[in-house]
């Protein structure tokens, strides 16, 4: 089991990561840690709209929770018009 420096290790970690996940439907983003990535949700809690943490060309990883297209060899990974733009209008 881990030891009490350890814990505080987690803790600090709970706010930041290596890594980036984003929903390709809302925009939303998480960060993670290498360990992380066997529990990532494949689906966003937000929207339940798919989570993608690597590129589906490369399997590079994202280390921005703002990438919109991949780093290294820069594919489109969601549409930029979400930034900034809502996606569902209140009413109409
Ligand atoms: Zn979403
Ligand atoms: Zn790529």
């Amino acid at each position: 089991m881990g030891s009490a420096g350890n814990w505080l290790k987690e803790e600090r970690r709970k706010t930041l990561g290596d890594w980036a996940s984003v929903c390709l439907a809302c925009g939303f983003a998480q960060r993670y840690f290498d360990e992380w990535e066997a529990e990532l949700p494949t689906a966003c809690p937000q929207c339940e709209g798919e989570m993608r943490w690597r590129c589906p060309a490369c399997d590079a990883r994202f280390t921005s929770v703002f990438t919109v297209e991949c780093e290294a060899c820069g594919v489109e990974l969601r549409p930029r018009e979400l930034f900034g733009v809502p996606i569902r209008k209140p009413g109409r």
